[in-house]
């Protein structure tokens, strides 16, 4: 046993620094093993995949070796919302328990930060002159007077959907980087800065992507090189990193940038291009490229295999898409007329000459290595994205050899809008980054990279599969955690027989019913989760027309998640001794995970029908596709383990803490009907079975009696 492994394993000890220092913490032995596994691979260098069953403590079992060894070290999630978790609560609260000198960062997205360029000259865009803009905009220039990070969440008031904020924030395509006029104030790099100069960096997978997408085409790095990285919601990362190295054209790229032209040309290059003309031109061919692919209802994917995507009349198409070009070019013309005169021209400019490329590309036949569509609703949005990111993981996590120490940081740096001398300055002259080896002694592997990801859904077989083929982890070591609750007496599994198939368009109506009859015995508590938007609304609409006494019914989509999830979690139910009013919420998609409601709030999950992949979706029917050139089955292989992860992430809502009892009703007898269906239920906690109607109406009175475990 190396230092660091003997001091994790101190530290999580009933004796431990933990046990003494921080309230209601005890020793499990699953945290211990995923934390030694991670001290290894911290120590050892190389990948380790740990899948850690819900209450784990998984955090803390990762947090532990990687800030005790010192190590520069990069924390990636998914969401924000543990982003903000972990900067603001865990890692500090480790960091003070273990009297560590280490400085700790917290990095967004740039259009998490006030632009102060474009701040500037949001005053002359078309949409600040909507009402309420003016007043808005003197807020932010007030905020920007004041803040220290320019982080946009400290702006109250001002929702990320509202059409000033991508005014007063930057994308990489509208940003000047080092040509911009208030470049040494900017807050995006300033933050960045501030990363470079820490210890443990939190990012989330976006930005992981967007920095591997730009290291790629040799422009530029946005994060520091570490020795360290660690992915929690690991389940995340194919789809998110499969959208960022692709290739995308959009409508939206288009009015956004008629909308920059315009602002910037009227403000300071007014009466020497036709700036109106130009714009009303793009403006126009990008609204008849969006009629050229045809009427839909909602939003559909439109599959793109051959010259043209599927449905479109190839003359029209081809001709819209021409138009475009010509609007560009024309555009591009005009910019360079100017593009002496601000640096905001020749980045404008830039910008054109790249979608140009895109339209290029799309005119082209696809790429046969990856997958092409189109989605259409509102906006026309055209992607080509490799089916996985096994090639650009596998060449990234790949050992590299011994470097001498300080080598991988001192490579780390930005880009072409931050300063290299001041970072590198900065950086030489910090103690801090010698921290690590006096921490964890000469053993720690100098020169080899750890990888660790992690999540409570990683597949549902042992090896994992699921996660690591796509993710090209193919060697990496994998180990499973099981979760510490004792779900055969904490929860109870409901199949109900007489539930017409899914796709009876009776099915809906009766799983409505289904859920009335248990709401008049809990009076609340309950998690609707579908597989569509349809069902979804079928079956709010029936309950709230339907639902009698005191239960608040919620539709996803009603307010934002966090404030459906704050309204759940106050709900209470029949026999609350409070007297609140019990909640049922009916969501679909991103609530099947990250729904966390421990306690008696949540006591009732209901799933509407197993989640299959949506069949009609270009990226699974390619991913099918390939499977079967494998000579693989592409159900068994495919489509069983994505519908296996999905229903235990959705099972997931259910059991959130080693108190809390509940049932799952899973109302598609597929599940006991069909040999597939055997598979599924392994994938899923061991929880008891209800075998009929009367077993399930008698487990649920159980549940408001407030007894300590569901019994037969
Ligand atoms: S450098 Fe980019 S993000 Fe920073 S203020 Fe200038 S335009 Fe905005």
């Amino acid at each position: 046993m190396n230092l660091l492994d003997q001091r994790v394993a101190e530290t999580l000890s009933s004796t431990g620094l933990l046990a003494q220092s921080v309230p209601g913490f005890q020793p499990r032995q699953g945290q211990t093993d995923m934390a030694m596994a991670v001290s290894r691979t911290v120590h050892d260098g190389g990948q380790l995949v740990v899948e850690a069953g819900t209450g784990t403590g998984k955090t803390y079992a990762y947090l532990v070796p990687v800030l005790l060894s010192g190590q520069r070290a990069l924390v990636s999630t998914a969401t924000k919302a543990l982003q903000d978790q972990l900067f603001s609560r865990d890692i500090p609260r480790l960091v003070e328990v273990l009297g560590l000198p280490i400085r700790v960062a917290l990095l967004k997205g740039r259009s998490n930060y006030l632009c102060l360029h474009r701040m500037e000259q949001a005053r002359h865009s078309p949409e600040s002159a909507q009402p309420g803009a003016q007043k808005a905009l003197a807020k932010i220039e007030t905020w920007a007077q004041s803040t220290r990070t320019g982080d946009m969440a400290e702006l109250t008031g001002l929702d990320e959907r509202s059409s000033l904020w991508p005014l007063v924030t930057s994308t990489r395509d509208n940003c000047l980087g080092s040509s911009c006029p208030r470049y040494r104030a900017c807050h995006v790099n300033l933050a960045r800065k501030e990363a470079m100069a820490s210890d443990v960096v939190v990012i989330n997978h976006h930005l992981f992507f967007a920095d591997l997408a730009v290291r790629e085409s040799g422009v530029a790095e946005l994060l520091p090189t570490v020795r360290v990285t660690v992915f929690d919601e690991a389940h995340q990362l194919n789809e998110i990193g499969v959208n960022f190295l692709g290739k995308q054209l959009s409508t939206v790229q288009l009015h956004e940038l008629v909308r920059d032209v315009l602002a910037t040309g009227l403000q300071l290059a007014r009466g020497l291009v036709d700036w109106q003309a130009l714009s009303a031109g793009l403006e126009k061919s990008a609204r008849d490229w969006r009629l050229a692919a045809g009427m839909h209802r909602g939003s559909v994917r439109l599959r793109w295999s051959g010259q043209h995507p599927e449905g479109v009349e190839p003359g029209e198409w081809d001709a819209a898409l021409q138009a475009v070009t010509q609007a560009l070019a024309e555009l591009q013309t005009g910019l360079d007329m100017v593009s002496e005169l601000a640096p905001d021209f020749q980045r404008l400019g830039d910008r054109t000459r790249e979608l140009m490329q895109r339209a290029a590309l799309f005119a082209d036949t696809p790429n046969p290595e990856g997958v092409r569509w189109v989605e259409v609703s509102a906006q026309l949005r055209l992607i080509e994205s490799p089916l996985d990111i096994a090639q650009a993981f596998s060449a990234l996590t790949r050992p590299v050899a011994a470097a001498p120490p300080g080598d991988a940081d001192s490579g780390a740096l930005l880009g072409p809008d931050v300063d290299p001398d001041s970072l590198e300055a900065l950086m030489a002259a910090d103690p801090r980054h010698a921290v690590g080896d006096a921490l964890a002694g000469p053993a720690v592997g100098v020169g080899h990279r750890a990888w660790i990801f992690t999540s409570a859904t990683l597949g549902d077989e042992p090896s994992l599969r699921w996660f690591t083929e796509p993710c090209g982890l193919s060697s990496a070591e994998v180990m499973q955690v099981d979760s510490p609750f004792d779900y055969a007496q904490q929860a109870a599994l409901y199949v109900p027989p007489h539930l017409p198939r899914p796709g009876d368009p009776a099915h809906a109506r009766q799983v409505a019913a289904l859920v009335l009859e248990a709401l008049a015995i809990l009076g609340g508590r309950t998690l609707v989760l579908t597989t569509t938007l349809n069902a979804m609304r079928s079956i709010g609409d029936q309950l709230q027309s339907q639902c009698e006494g005191d239960v608040e019914v919620l539709v996803q989509g009603q307010s934002p998640k966090r404030r459906l999830m704050e309204r759940f979690r106050e709900g209470g139910g029949l026999g609350d001794a409070h007297g609140r009013m019990g909640c049922v919420l009916v969501a679909s998609a991103s609530f099947w995970e990250g729904f966390d409601v421990p306690g008696d709030a949540l006591q009732l999950v209901v799933i509407d029908k197993l989640p299959f992949p949506p069949p009609g979706d270009p990226l699974f029917e390619a991913r099918s596709q390939r499977i079967t050139q494998q000579g693989k089955s592409a159900f068994a292989d495919h489509a069983l383990p994505e519908a296996a992860v999905s229903l235990k992430q959705g099972a997931g809502r259910l059991i959130r803490s080693e108190t809390d009892r509940g049932i799952l009703v899973v109302c598609d007898n597929r599940l006991s009907t069909m040999s597939y269906g055997r598979r599924l239920v392994r994938g899923l906690p061991d929880m008891r079975r209800l075998e009929d109607h009367a077993a399930f109406l008698d487990a649920l009175r159980q549940l408001t009696t407030g007894a300590s475990h569901l019994s037969a």
